[in-house]
């Protein structure tokens, strides 16, 4: 009788819904003038992503190796 954590979160806007927080207000997003919202591109590959945090984790796999490439993000 302790964990009901299974609260869903649902977007206002469309039929998105998820359990966490974090996946939601990334989600928002989607739902923004893409054009207010700073991409950033890879420059060696056509990866592109809107959070830094994403951008910073690919770009080390272009030090590290190249053949795990398959882990886009967008
Ligand atoms: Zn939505
Ligand atoms: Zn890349």
């Amino acid at each position: 009788m302790s964990s009901h954590q299974s609260e869903v979160m649902r977007c206002e806007l469309c039929q998105y819904k998820t359990k966490r927080k974090s996946q939601l207000v990334s989600h928002m997003l989607v739902h923004r003038d893409p054009s207010k919202i700073k991409m950033y591109d890879c420059g060696t590959c056509p990866f592109k992503t809107k959070r830094k945090s994403s951008w910073k984790k690919h770009m080390l796999i272009h030090r590290e190796s190249v053949k795990r490439h398959n882990d886009y993000d967008i």
